[in-house]
């Protein structure tokens, strides 16, 4: 054998060798006589292919479609790559077992890996921008900080005036907008209120009922200014207490609900829940009660298509509380 074909018949069957490092250091591999690059790499797929993982099943039809199809570790290597790319653990055993299981050459392999990857997010410039159209409306776009644009949008909607011509009497009309009275909630974790408090909260990021989030030192300024409410989350506990100056329970409980769903809580759906309904999960018509743990925040539209009546065919899943959080649940 000369060395080309001594070197391509050791590159060939790469989960054996990824499986014979089972319980050896970066340090062995060393010794054995890897380089340190190799036995990086090496290390890096022994701990996907041997350590602990709750993926089990995927991961041995991942190294049963590796060893069927011959992928050599530098094949294995690119699937890794791409693998730790992925957003989830989920979504990398997803990745390693639909590349370990296609035969194809190591290119095509990067190039189906790439195209898995998940696209990368616009980065959005805060400030103002025009587009000019030929005969047709222009567009006036304004990239803010979130809970700036809600308050925005919230004075405009506020002046009763259509939307347009909101805008334009608060430019021209000689009148100013007043910043929003509707009442959001802010929703604070016990650990972070403490940080807040001690002048550390530029780094927290706060969520609010209106879908924006303010940073915790933005927060601190206007609680100072505005009226508003806290609610205090405890990350054992759930929602702690809610700080207002009336009781009504059931504000009290929509409040708390927002508090724990601050955005329609079905997948994929991004209402805030100053815009959502109070949703039953055991339907009041079914016996369910008007119990915080019975509540969560829903868009109109979800709460229209969940499925209620438990003697109905399940058509579009429904909202359920499990271990605490509520989730969509597929319909069965
Ligand atoms: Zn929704």
């Amino acid at each position: 054998m000369n060395a080309l074909e001594n070197y391509l018949a050791s590159v060939a069957p790469g989960m054996d060798i990824v499986a014979g490092c089972a319980g050896m250091s970066e340090d062995d591999l060393r010794a054995h006589g890897a380089t340190e690059h190799t036995a990086r790499e090496l290390i890096l797929l022994k701990e996907a292919y041997c350590g602990n993982t709750k993926f089990t099943g995927r991961r041995r039809r991942a190294m049963e479609g590796a060893r069927r199809n011959g992928h050599s570790i530098v094949a294995l290597s690119i699937i890794e790559k791409y693998a730790r790319k992925m957003p989830t653990l989920f979504d990398a055993w997803l990745l390693r077992e639909q590349l370990c299981t296609t035969n194809a050459s190591t290119g095509d392999l990067e190039k189906l890996a790439k195209s898995k990857l998940p696209a990368k997010k616009k980065r959005v410039k805060p400030g103002v921008r025009i587009i000019r159209r030929k005969n047709a409306p222009w567009t006036l776009a304004i990239d803010a900080r979130s809970s700036l644009i809600a308050d925005l949008h919230a004075a405009l909607k506020e002046s009763g005036k259509e939307p347009l011509e909101a805008v334009e009497q608060t430019f021209f009309g000689g009148g100013t907008a007043v910043r929003t009275t509707v009442m959001t909630n802010v929703l604070v974790n016990l650990d972070d209120y403490v940080r807040i408090i001690n002048g550390d909260g530029e780094e927290i990021q706060l969520q609010m009922t209106n879908g924006a989030t303010l940073t915790g030192t933005e927060y601190l300024e206007r609680a100072l200014k505005e009226r508003g409410l806290i609610t205090l989350i405890s990350p054992f506990e759930g929602a702690v207490n809610l700080y207002r100056t009336e009781r009504f329970a059931n504000a009290k409980q929509r409040l708390m609900a927002a508090a724990e769903n601050p955005i329609c809580p079905w997948p994929r759906c991004s209402k805030p829940a100053d815009e959502c309904q109070i949703h039953h999960l055991e339907p009041w018509l079914h016996g369910g009660l008007t119990n915080i743990g019975n509540l969560s925040t829903a868009c109109a539209y979800h709460n229209g298509v969940n499925d209620d009546d438990p003697n109905a065919p399940p058509l579009r899943g429904h909202l359920v509380r499990r271990n605490g959080t509520i989730r969509w649940e597929p319909p069965d």
